[in-house]
C-alpha cells in the first residue's frame, strides 16, 4: 500500500516539435473536430485505403509476397524492419530490394500517422503527441518516463489510443466532449507505440510499458484491441510481456468477460468512478446500461479466472464523488475483491463544472479505503499544463464551441450530477459532445 502524490511541477515553456511529412489538409480539418467557420470551406480528406504495415502479422506478410513472386523470408525482413528498425519511410525498409520496398510502399502505409505534433512538459518527463491519420482524424498518445528508484527500474509508458474520439460521453473527459469518430485500425493504434519507441531509441531507451488509457473505449474496438496486443506480444514483433500492458475500460461487460474465456491477455484497469448507481449513472453514462454490480462482478470473475489483480480508476471530482459516504460505498462494492484502486485528481477540462479534489480530501477518501483493508494509490496528474487527459489536444485543436452551449452543458451536468447526489436515478439521456 503506497501513496505518492507529488507536487505539480511548475509550468515551464512548452516547445512543440512537429514531425511528418504531411501535406494534406491541417488538423482544424479533423474529423471528430467542430465544424470549420463559415467561409473556410475545406475540401473533406479521403481516407487512405493502403492498410498499414505495422498490422500485418508474417502469414500476412508471407501471402503477399508469395502473390508477387517474392520470397517467404523476405516477410521476416519486413516485420525486423518494421519492429525492430522502427520504419515510418520505405526507405527504412533495408535490407530489402528497392523494387520490393517500392511495392511496399505502394500496397500499404508505411506509417499510418501522417503528421505529429509533440509537446513536452513536467521538465521532460511527459511527451504528449497529437497525430493526424490520414482522414484528418487527430489522436493523441502520451509518453511518460518515470526515473529508476530503490527496487524498481526506470520505466517508459505509453498512453495509446484506440479509437479517435468517444462514444461513452463521461461528462470529465475532454474525448467525451468531442464525441465519436471512429474505430481505430489496428495499425493506427500500433505505430502509436512505434512512435514512442522511435522517439526513445533516439536517447538510447527502450520502451517498458504500453497502456490503453488515451482517446476511445478500447473494449468497443476490442478485435483491434485484441489484434494490437499480439503484435506487441510477439516476440517476433515487438516482444514486450503481457504484464507491461494494461488496458481501461469503462465498463464494457460483454467485452470483460469475452477477454476473461480467452485468458490473461494484459492487466484490465476499470474506470469506475463512483460506486453508487445514481452517481455513476451520470459520470459515465454506460453504466445505465451495465450497472456499476454487473461491471465488478464481471471485474471479479475476471481477476479470479486468470489470478491477476483489476485496477479501479476512480477521479477524484471535488465535491461529487469524494465524500465518506462514497469512500465506504466504494470499500463496501470492493471489499475482499482482487483488486487495486488508483485514485486520480481529476485534470481540469474546459468545459465542465468541475475541479479535482483537494490533496487533504484524496488522502482521507485513501485511509478509509486502506482501514477497509482495499489497496489504494494515489496518482498524481501528468502533464496538466499540456492537456495530458486524454483528448484534451484535440478538444483545444477543434476549437472553443459557442458560449451559449458550454452554458447549457454545465447546467445540464450540474442538474444531473445534483439530482444523483440526492439519490435520484435518471433515466434521461446525457449526451456526449458539446452540441445543441
Ligand atoms: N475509455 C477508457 C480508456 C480511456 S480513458 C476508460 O474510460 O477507462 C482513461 C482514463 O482517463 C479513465 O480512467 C478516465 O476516466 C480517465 N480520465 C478521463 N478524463 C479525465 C480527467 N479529466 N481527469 C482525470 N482522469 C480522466
Ligand atoms: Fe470515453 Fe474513457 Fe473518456 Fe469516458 S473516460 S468518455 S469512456 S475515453
Amino acid at each position: 500500500m503506497t501513496s505518492r502524490l507529488a507536487p505539480p511541477e511548475t509550468p515551464g515553456p512548452v516547445p512543440a516539435i512537429v514531425s511528418g511529412t504531411a501535406t494534406e489538409p491541417p488538423p482544424g480539418s479533423a474529423s471528430g473536430a467542430r465544424p470549420e467557420p463559415a467561409g473556410e470551406p475545406r475540401p473533406a480528406p479521403r481516407r487512405d485505403p493502403r492498410p498499414g504495415l505495422s498490422g500485418l502479422g508474417e502469414a500476412d506478410l508471407r501471402a503477399w509476397l508469395a502473390g508477387r513472386g517474392a520470397p517467404g523470408y523476405r516477410a521476416r525482413q519486413v516485420l525486423h524492419a518494421i519492429w525492430q528498425g522502427l520504419a515510418s519511410t520505405a526507405g527504412d525498409l533495408r535490407p530489402l530490394p528497392a523494387s520490393l520496398r517500392a511495392a511496399l510502399d505502394e500496397a500499404f502505409r508505411i506509417d499510418t500517422l501522417v503528421e505529429t505534433e509533440v509537446r513536452v512538459s513536467d521538465g521532460g518527463r511527459t511527451e504528449k503527441a497529437l497525430h493526424r491519420l490520414s482522414d484528418g482524424a487527430l489522436i493523441e498518445s502520451v509518453l511518460m518516463h518515470y526515473p529508476a528508484r530503490p527496487g524498481s527500474r526506470e520505466r517508459h509508458t505509453v498512453c495509446i489510443s484506440s479509437q479517435a474520439g468517444c462514444a461513452v460521453g463521461c461528462p470529465f473527459c475532454a474525448t467525451g466532449e468531442l464525441g465519436f469518430s471512429r474505430d481505430l485500425e489496428t495499425a493506427e493504434i500500433l505505430d502509436q507505440v512505434r512512435f514512442a519507441a522511435r522517439r526513445l531509441r533516439a536517447d538510447g531507451r527502450r520502451l517498458t510499458n504500453v497502456v490503453f488509457m488515451g482517446m476511445g473505449e478500447p473494449l468497443l474496438n476490442l478485435d483491434r484491441v485484441l489484434e494490437a496486443v499480439t503484435a506487441l506480444t510477439d516476440p517476433d514483433r515487438f516482444g514486450l510481456g503481457a504484464r507491461h500492458i494494461t488496458v481501461s475500460t469503462s465498463g464494457v461487460v460483454p467485452g470483460i468477460r469475452r477477454l476473461t474465456a480467452l485468458g490473461p491477455q494484459f492487466t484490465l484497469a476499470v474506470s469506475l468512478h463512483a460506486a453508487r448507481d445514481p452517481l455513476r449513472d451520470v459520470l459515465v453514462p454506460l453504466n445505465r446500461r451495465w450497472p456499476v454490480a454487473e461491471v465488478v462482478a464481471a471485474a471479479r470473475d475476471h481477476a479470479r479466472a486468470t489470478g491477476r489483480r483489476v485496477s479501479y480508476e476512480y477521479t477524484m471530482i471535488s465535491g461529487v464523488n469524494d465524500t465518506d459516504e462514497d469512500a465506504r460505498a466504494l470499500a463496501e462494492l470492493l471489499r475482499g475483491e482482487l483488486a487495486h484502486v488508483n485514485l486520480i485528481p481529476m485534470n481540469p477540462v474546459a468545459h465542465t463544472p468541475w475541479t479535482a479534489s483537494p490533496l487533504p480530501v484524496i488522502e482521507r477518501f485513501a485511509a478509509r479505503l486502506r482501514a477497509a483493508g482495499i489497496p489504494v494509490t494515489i496518482r498524481r496528474n501528468r502533464g496538466v499544463e499540456i492537456g495530458a487527459a486524454c483528448g484534451q489536444l484535440a478538444a483545444e485543436r477543434a476549437g472553443a464551441p459557442p458560449l451559449p452551449v458550454v452554458a447549457r452543458r454545465r447546467e445540464r451536468i450540474v442538474a444531473a450530477s445534483v439530482a444523483a447526489l440526492r439519490g435520484e436515478r435518471s433515466r434521461e439521456p446525457l449526451e456526449a459532445g458539446v452540441g445543441d
